[in-house]
């Protein structure tokens, strides 16, 4: 397969097609990103890398950080941790407060800010130093210390954290929360504020379309099984309550950030990660969804 030929067909039709968006809004230092960047890269199970356009520059990960650390708790606490986050699609917008009283206090799924951050409080109940380790687990999937963390985008998070401070506090009232909400937030907006490249993202989350064992790492991540899991949930989840969509047009699991990302993969092919930061009314990048339902429909091939 000519992955690199393909990856550069997508990138100049999108390009030309130039569907638009908008840029996330909720702290300037995401608001003043250049709209036009667009990046494209591909990673087969060798390791080999098929990338086209902003493709090695770094971006505001933001939620596709909630994969990884998904993968460190879920490798911590194993089936245990469903009795505090659920695996249902949410139907809702990221950030939603009401469908947490209904179900008193489970979150959805762990990729819904509410679940994100009961994985983070799990996360912070675990380790000392925990954004350490989750800097350390991330370079290490992709094979080198490649993280970043934006100060200024982490204080920002931190200075507009009224939403995300109001779940917390909710999840505690309910007694899903074990840390303080403050120390929480701060490890959660921690691991938002990454910034790496489509390149070294999409190697990150190689492990997943490898039966969990990850060429970057050189070691097993994850057993197979819960790579299995981690992908259900990405596929049914990972695009917020644009889920369905996500899976209908392009058909792989995959992972949105409000940074502009995209990390998707195929299982036993390749993992992929598409970056531009003009996003669609839910949240998820318009040329970045485009692009991967445009290959997947080149390479008459996805998940189904
Ligand atoms: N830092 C953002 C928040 O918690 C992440 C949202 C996202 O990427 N969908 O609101």
């Amino acid at each position: 397969m000519d992955y690199q030929g393909l990856v550069e067909e997508v990138y100049e039709q999108i390009q030309k097609e130039n569907p638009r968006g908008k840029v996330a809004t909720y702290i300037p230092e995401l608001a003043n990103v250049d709209p036009d960047q667009f990046g494209i890269a591909l990673v087969d199970l060798e390791g080999n890398v098929y990338g086209v356009g902003d493709y090695q520059k770094p971006f505001s990960i933001q939620s596709i950080s909630k994969v990884l650390t998904l993968t460190m708790v879920f490798h911590v606490f194993k089936s245990k941790l469903w009795s505090r986050v659920n695996v249902e699609p949410s139907g809702n917008p990221f950030n939603s407060i009401a469908q947490l009283e209904y179900e008193k206090g489970i979150p959805r799924n762990p990729f819904i800010n509410a679940g994100a951050l009961v994985i983070t409080d799990a996360l912070c109940s675990k380790f000392d130093n925990p954004t350490q380790r989750v800097s350390d687990f991330i370079n290490e999937l992709a094979g080198r210390n490649c993280v970043s963390v934006n100060k200024d985008v982490k204080q920002s998070e931190m200075d507009h954290a009224e939403r995300n401070t109001a779940l917390a506090y909710f999840l505690k009232a309910y007694g899903n929360f074990e840390n303080k909400v403050e120390d929480v937030l701060e490890v959660y907006f921690h691991h938002c504020a990454m910034e790496m490249s489509c390149e070294d993202l999409a190697k990150s989350f190689s492990f997943l379309a490898n039966d969990g064992y990850s060429i970057f790492a050189k070691r097993g991540i994850e057993s197979e099984s819960h790579a299995r899991r981690i992908n259900a949930l990405m596929l049914t989840c990972g695009f917020y309550d644009e889920s369905g969509e996500f899976a209908f047009r392009v058909g792989l699991p995959g992972k949105s950030g409000v940074g502009g990302g995209v990390a998707a993969v195929l299982p036993h092919k390749f993992s992929i990660c598409v970056w531009s930061p003009e996003l669609n009314e839910k949240g998820n990048s318009v040329k970045s969804i485009k692009a991967l339902e445009l290959l997947t429909d080149k390479l008459k091939f996805s998940l189904f």
